[in-house]
């Protein structure tokens, strides 16, 4: 029986390349055949990546009742398929906040608090002694530079860019930052998204304490393109409130350059991300200097105020 490999809900490249660089690496050491899969449409930057390094779109799979299955990039069953924990989980990778999935037998885990699942993987290649193919590390060399914004969020460690650097070497990239900005302009794009493209395209649902909270983020290399579209966004981002019966919806509008984010907040109670950041909000919205990383400057923070 085939195990199928696949990260998060919204898939980011992250979710996509780890599904690839897994399933290659287990097909290596394993009897099993390893097929990577995804939950749903890959990103515009996602696309860039595969393209430049010859990357097929692994297999759309929404349904996993029965099935073997391998995950990476997070571990909360909110994030995966409605039917996820009818699986078998033979394996996680990752770099996130442990979620909710359990196991009725031994698994295998391999997740540490470092810039990228594909860091993790790297590692994996390293202790298994498989040699990592061209493409392979190319793609996963970009994802890291991706997870981690060029190695400037507080997420990266000394691991993500010595990883960085090594796969750069086997891909043949020279200029790894060149063709990471080259993927941050694609990734930056917005015209012709609508709203809702634009709150979804990076985003995550939540259970605090009870409490549903939906966390979009949008990595821009300038965000001030979106300002006559802010009153939009959060127009659609109370309707994604009411739609899905969240008590919060928070959207970042994450500036690379600039390194921070502008914060715009629907909430049946805005006291709660005031306190969370401990700043006031004007208008739905704030700008929060230096904060770049939703699971690591914005998750720990929003959920104790549940
Ligand atoms: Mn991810
Ligand atoms: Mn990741």
């Amino acid at each position: 029986m085939s195990v199928y490999v696949f990260g998060h809900r919204n898939p980011d490249s992250d979710s996509i390349v780890g599904a690839i660089s897994i399933a290659y690496l287990k097909n290596q050491v394993e009897d099993e055949e390893y097929i990577p899969a995804r939950q749903g449409e890959i990103s515009a930057e996602t696309e860039f990546i595969l393209d430049k390094f010859d990357g097929e779109v692994p297999v759309l799979k929404t349904s996993v009742a029965g099935e073997k299955v391998f995950l990476v990039d997070d571990s909360d069953s909110l994030l995966f398929q409605d039917d996820i924990k009818e699986a078998t989980i033979l394996g996680i990778v990752d770099h996130h906040k442990l979620g909710d999935l359990t196991t009725n037998a031994p698994l295998e885990m391999w997740v540490r608090p470092i810039g990228c699942s594909n860091t993790v993987v790297y590692e994996m290649y390293r202790s298994y002694g498989v040699e990592i193919p061209k493409n392979i590390a190319g793609m996963m060399m970009m994802a890291i530079l991706s997870d981690t914004v060029i190695f400037k969020s507080p997420t990266c460690t000394k691991v993500d860019t010595k990883a960085v650097k090594e796969l750069a070497e086997i891909a043949g990239v020279e200029d790894y930052k060149k063709l990471a900005m080259e993927m941050f302009i694609v990734k930056s794009a917005v015209d012709g998204a609508s709203a809702r493209d634009l709150n979804t395209r990076d985003y995550k649902e939540f259970n605090m304490n009870g409490s549903k909270v939906g966390v979009g983020q949008l990595e821009m290399v300038d965000i001030t393109v979106l300002e006559p579209r802010e009153e939009e966004l959060l127009e659609d981002m109370k309707k994604m409130k009411e739609e899905n019966g969240l008590h919060t919806v928070l959207i970042l509008l994450t500036d690379i350059m600039k390194e921070g984010s502008k914060l715009l907040v629907v909430s049946d109670d805005e006291s709660k991300i005031e306190a969370a950041f401990n700043t006031k909000l004007e208008n739905h919205r704030v700008w929060l200097d230096k904060v770049l990383s939703r699971k690591k400057q914005v998750i720990p923070f929003v959920q104790p105020q549940f």
